[in-house]
């Protein structure tokens, strides 16, 4: 099977064609011009992950919500599940930037940050 894909690791954005076979491994990368896109080609296509940024509902701040974003990134198919737990979530003021707000979402050792104060 062949897959087509832009990386995303830098501004470049090469167009990478990957073959993978029936167990969905990997056999080659082509149109990367670096190292990374081949990384990026392997990551994706084995174990794709992303960053979250979202809000999370602040009571008794100066606003309703704080921004965050996960400590790293998510592995993609636990996206959903860990917004379901964010959307839940209220959180009280006073809220600073770099605060962990919530530990550990959904058991994937990611914690969620506000990204500004509140
Ligand atoms: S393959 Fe390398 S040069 Fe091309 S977009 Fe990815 S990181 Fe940038």
């Amino acid at each position: 099977m062949i897959k087509e894909m832009v990386c995303v690791s830098c501004p470049i954005g090469c167009m990478l064609t990957v073959e993978l076979n029936e167990k969905n491994e990997v056999l080659s990368v082509k149109g990367n011009t670096c190292k990374r896109g081949e990384q990026y080609a392997v990551d994706e296509c084995t174990n794709p992950v992303r960053m979250l940024t979202t809000t999370i509902k602040v009571s008794g701040g100066k606003l309703p919500v704080v921004p965050v974003k996960t400590s790293k990134p998510v592995p993609k198919g636990r996206m959903f599940d860990c917004m379901q737990v964010i959307n839940n979530e209220i959180v009280d003021a006073p809220v600073k930037m770099g605060d962990v707000l919530i530990c550990n979402i959904c058991d994937t050792g990611v914690d969620i940050i506000a990204t500004n104060d509140d």
